[in-house]
């Protein structure tokens, strides 16, 4: 007894001078994780971290023994009431004192994925499918880049039974089948004349393995169909149609390593309402590749006289000011070409001092629409108007033209 409280004491000394990375914050958790959040983020970060898929990165090869470390900490129930009240020097006073042993990050892997700790496709293991999902982008996020989650259900290893499909851990060899989950069956082909066919083990379904004790929440399939959430950073500038790797990030299952989840951006359709709070212009804008293009309506005087003024709100919500002093006419269907005012341009490599300012252009189309109804008396005054200015120095297209007042005869063919 006199032992045991000097010893607390010793390690609540210890851990002020502690300064290892805080496990819950490694695993990206916080201390009300449950034991579930913490296999699953072990899941997740392992793999991730794994040097198998990071060759020659010292700093990912650090993380996978920091995780593992962590992961070890925490799933024991023990060792994590200790860490949660002394820190990492409680651990490590623990394992002095012979409570607990440190495993090779490695082991560790492979007690929780099978296999020797390594990836499976790297011995030639068998691979899930690739799993393509396509996520709608508002063209906005586009512009501006954006960070977003998304959420997607896919088939997961079953948290409660660990994979194994029994609620007690206890998987026993199909005594049907002896284990190899195959069965030769004969078939009589004629008298005295048999056929010898290999089929699936029924009992087994051919996995070779039957329980007793099926888990209550995967019933024995030892996998779960589950919503997960995510997280997509969408670059600016970065093409539609781009597609990001989730590395094994497609179904799980205990029987293969799972695929990778493909995600590519699509652009969303623009709404007036939704996901248009500033009721931006360039909500409409179209994009096509680097440019942008938008379509301004100018009314027949403005397009005539010019002396008009149009602020155009941009996806980031700065103004591109368009227009045209008195006098400046413009045309129906007059292209404009505002240098600099398209997408920013992406490269794969990201930002850089080089490429940061670069962007595409926006191309305004220019439509005129011309009055359907007048006021009579403004009508009148018009037209008055006209026939002044035409009679002293107007155009009449039809004299202009010199085309004939009269049918033309085609000539006679006696010339030849
Ligand atoms: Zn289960
Ligand atoms: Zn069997």
């Amino acid at each position: 007894m006199w032992f045991t409280s000097s010893w607390l004491i010793v390690l609540c000394l210890l851990q002020l001078a502690a300064c290892a990375t805080d496990f819950y914050k490694l695993l990206g958790l916080d201390k009300s994780a449950s034991e579930r959040d913490i296999k699953r983020a072990y899941r997740v970060m392992s793999k991730k971290f794994h040097p198998d898929k990071n060759p020659g990165n010292e700093e990912s090869k650090q993380k996978f023994v920091e995780v593992a470390e962590a992961y070890e900490a925490l799933s024991d129930a023990e060792s994590r009431k200790i860490y949660d009240q002394y820190g990492h020097e409680g651990l490590k006073q623990r394992q002095k004192g012979g409570g607990g042993q440190r495993h090779d990050p490695f082991d560790m892997f492979s007690r929780f994925f099978g296999g020797n700790g390594h990836f499976g496709h790297q011995q030639g293991e068998r691979r899930g499918p690739d799993m393509e999902v396509r996520v709608g982008v508002p063209l906005r996020d586009f512009y501006n880049g954006h960070s977003t989650d998304f959420q997607l259900e896919k088939q997961q290893i079953c948290d409660e039974c660990d994979g194994s499909g029994s609620a007690d851990g206890q998987v026993d060899t199909c005594q049907h089948c002896g284990g190899h989950g195959i069965v030769i069956k004969k078939h009589q082909l004629a008298p005295g004349i048999f056929q010898q066919v290999q089929a699936q083990c029924d009992k087994c379904g051919g996995q070779g393995k039957t329980i007793k004790h099926k888990c209550p929440l995967c019933s024995g399939s030892r996998v779960v169909r589950k919503v997960n959430t995510f997280s997509l950073v969408i670059e600016r500038g970065i093409p539609k149609g781009h597609r990001i790797k989730y590395e094994n990030d497609a179904d799980e299952s205990p029987d293969y390593v799972a695929g990778d989840l493909l995600v590519t951006l699509t652009e969303k359709e623009p709404s007036l309402t939704e996901d248009n709070e500033g009721q931006l212009d360039g909500t409409f804008f179209r994009r096509k590749g680097d440019d942008l293009y938008w379509r301004e309506v100018l009314s027949l005087r403005e397009a005539w006289m010019g002396g008009w003024t149009r602020n155009l709100t941009h996806l980031d919500g700065h103004i591109v000011e368009l227009s045209r002093k008195r006098g400046e006419t413009i045309q129906p269907s007059q292209i404009q070409r505002v240098v600099g005012e398209g997408m920013p341009k992406w490269h794969e490599d990201g930002d850089s001092v080089y490429h940061i300012a670069e962007f595409g252009d926006l191309v305004v189309e220019y439509t005129v629409v011309l009055p359907d109804q007048m006021e009579k008396p403004m009508e009148k005054d018009f037209w008055a108007l006209w026939e002044k200015w035409r009679k002293k120095n107007g155009v009449d297209l039809h004299k202009d033209s010199g085309r004939p007042d009269k049918p033309v005869m085609p000539k006679s063919k006696d010339e030849l």
